[in-house]
């Protein structure tokens, strides 16, 4: 049966906008509340706070600059605040989960600070907590961990979580891509010391950008307001007693998060019904969908991804911009698959490129269950056949359309384009 290409662009995940959103940007127009003070902040804070169960939300420009200023602010609780022009973590390294959006770890570098990345594991894509307890042995005085829920799944919360705490450590909660997820019916964003959200355009409730800074602590949330509207002290002039940013959410943008917010479960549901219908229709082939225990926690489903089995793998060679492909029957790769998709007008992605893969971070130490993963034999790798989870998972994975709009017809289509990469 020919497959026919979809008339319009199929998005990995697209804005959803219900007019709510319209009414509460009009509001902030008609009423002249057009910059970073208005109702729609106000609002968008407690409902965020109420739907996440945490008792402070700061509303900010971007999920990175909730990142930034949650990880400048564990760098100050732990080392104290630097002198002006230094930053927070100077000297100073920081484990991080190692496959994510590179936003998740330039904070780190922000505030002076050296990202040491932790592998991750097969059960949840996340930081591998085995990985994580080798890195306080080789480096026991580290004392802050940035850790991300990928694609909506938990990461292994419990286990994460005893181990900074045997090692005293903070830990930021980067929950971007998880809002609305709950591990043992706990939503993500309630277990940093501090922890964070994106509203930005493709996440699964959208302000067109922004972000939200979460925490338990009246002080902290103080602080950081005060940090995101340049640091002003109370004086009837401008006065500085610390670095200031312009990192506040504004009342525009607020107004259409306000918006989108009553919709947040209807597009989990939405985002998991493509996800099941995937697994569904793919379930034929040599493929998994990106894990997750149902009996511990339950996804937001942001995206669904897909990992070929290593014996369906055809040849692929991934250089530093592009990549190439040997075409065989029975097998199939991420590449053969992308563009397969791309061909029908559909928007697929690789899997995040590690952290400890990317140019940039080729310097930062990466440590894996069994200790320097920078210092794998060419034996190891024969016998395992993988060099580290993380460049096991980019080199056999790719995120699939996920975007809730998608019907079920168009979600077949796509399980047909796949199934014909392994014709
Ligand atoms: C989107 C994203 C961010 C950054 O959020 P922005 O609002 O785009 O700045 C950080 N971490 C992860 C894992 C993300 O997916």
């Amino acid at each position: 049966m020919e497959i026919k290409p979809f008339t319009n662009k199929i998005w990995l995940s697209s804005p959803t906008m219900h007019g709510d959103e319209q009414k509460w940007v009009d509001e902030a127009i008609l009423t002249n509340w057009v910059s970073t003070v208005g109702a729609n902040i106000n609002e968008v804070e407690r409902m965020t706070a109420e739907k996440i169960g945490r008792k402070y939300a700061v509303a900010l420009s971007s999920g990175t600059a909730a990142l930034h200023l949650a990880i400048k602010l564990c760098g100050e609780k732990i080392y104290g605040q630097p002198k002006v022009g230094h930053g927070s973590l100077e000297g100073h390294k920081v484990f991080c989960s190692d496959m994510t959006f590179d936003a998740t770890v330039n904070p780190v570098a922000y505030e002076g600070g050296e990202a040491v990345f932790i592998d991750t594991e097969r059960d949840t894509w996340n930081m591998d907590p085995a990985a994580l307890e080798k890195a306080f042995e080789i480096y026991p005085d580290v004392r802050l961990v940035v850790l991300v829920h990928l694609y909506g799944t938990p990461a292994k919360m419990d286990e994460i979580r005893s181990v900074c705490d045997k090692h005293n450590a903070l830990m930021v909660e980067d929950a971007a891509e998880s809002f609305g997820a709950s591990y043992k019916e706990v939503q993500t964003g309630c277990f940093g010391d501090v922890s964070i959200i994106s509203y930005n355009g493709n996440k699964i409730i959208t302000g067109s950008s922004g972000g939200m800074l979460l925490t338990d602590s009246e002080e902290w949330a103080h602080k950081v307001r005060k940090w995101s509207t340049q640091s002003r002290e109370d004086a009837s002039w401008y006065q500085h007693e610390e670095l200031g940013y312009n990192y506040r959410m504004s009342n525009i943008i607020a107004g259409v998060v306000r918006g989108q917010l009553p919709y947040l479960e209807e597009h989990i549901a939405q985002k998991k019904a493509i996800y099941d219908r995937y697994r569904e229709g793919l379930k034929d082939l040599p493929v998994t969908l990106n894990p997750f225990d149902s009996a511990i926690s339950q996804p937001n489903y942001w995206l669904s991804c897909l990992l070929i089995e290593q014996c369906a793998m055809s040849k692929q060679v991934r250089g530093e911009k592009e990549a190439l492909y040997i075409s065989e029957p029975g097998k199939s790769c991420p590449t053969e698959i992308l563009e397969a998709l791309a061909r029908y007008n559909a928007e697929g992605r690789p899997i995040w490129k590690p952290m400890h893969m990317q140019p940039i971070y080729r310097m930062n130490p990466f440590i894996t269950a069994s200790g320097n993963g920078r210092a794998r034999s060419n034996a190891y790798i024969k016998e395992n056949g993988f060099v580290d989870v993380g460049a096991d998972i980019f080199e056999r994975g790719l995120c699939l359309p996920s975007d809730n709009k998608m019907t079920s017809e168009q979600v077949d289509r796509i399980v047909a384009v796949i199934h014909e990469c392994f014709a």
